[in-house]
């Protein structure tokens, strides 16, 4: 706790006066057009990553980077791309996973959590992964172990794409959907390429789809 109240008094003293203009701008209005949805990996911070800003992202972290499909019930998650695509009207949704995350490993190792019972009924919604694992991964645990988090990535996107808000900006070319997978140790991204149906650098893949586009 120490840690934080000493990080909020540098924040009030050194780094708010010098974005005084910034917050002011945003005190009444926020324009995102990105929504970011990513574990809640204490490790994975986005505006790190991608050197954000405040008013840039609108976040949404759940473990797992679990998006529940439509109809499974009107929770946080649905509701936050609910709002960020009908009122905010962002132009990307990203699903970012990383590696090791724990969410991910306890549906890999099969874990029982029994004494976790929410945790479980969450993590049931990473089960569809395993469909999504891409085919000729090396047989090693750690191969296949980083293959399902790739997996999830994807099996996420589809539950993205069940809501008939997504499904409805999507068809109207007014939303991309990425998926990215974030290295903890090495600081790279990878994106999940829909046409090569694998993860590349991302920035190969955005050079191309910068070409792509214009
Ligand atoms: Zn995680």
């Amino acid at each position: 706790m120490k840690r934080l109240l000493q990080g909020y008094a540098q924040f009030r003293r050194d780094v708010f006066p010098e974005k005084k203009e910034h917050f002011h701008l945003l005190s009444e209005l926020q324009k995102p057009d990105t929504l970011f949805i990513t574990c809640a990996d204490s490790r994975v911070v986005p505006d790190l990553i991608l050197q954000t800003e405040p008013g840039d992202m609108f976040l949404c972290r759940t473990v797992g980077n679990v998006v529940p499909p439509h109809g499974y019930m009107p929770g946080g998650v649905s509701s936050t791309v609910e709002y960020a695509v009908e009122v905010l009207h962002v132009k990307h949704i990203i699903i970012c996973g990383h590696s090791d995350c724990g969410a991910v490993k306890a549906v890999f190792d099969k874990r029982d959590l029994s004494r976790l019972p929410l945790t479980a009924r969450w993590l049931g919604l990473v089960e569809p992964a395993w469909k999504y694992l891409a085919p000729g991964l090396d047989a090693d645990p750690r191969s296949q172990y980083v293959g399902l988090i790739h997996a999830n990535v994807q099996a996420q996107m589809a539950n993205l794409k069940t809501h008939p808000e997504i499904s409805r900006a999507l068809a109207e070319g007014r939303l991309q959907v990425h998926g990215w997978f974030y290295d903890i140790l090495t600081g790279a991204i990878e994106a999940y390429d829909e046409r090569a149906r694998r993860f590349r650098p991302l920035e190969e893949y955005a050079e191309e789809d910068v070409a792509g586009r214009s």
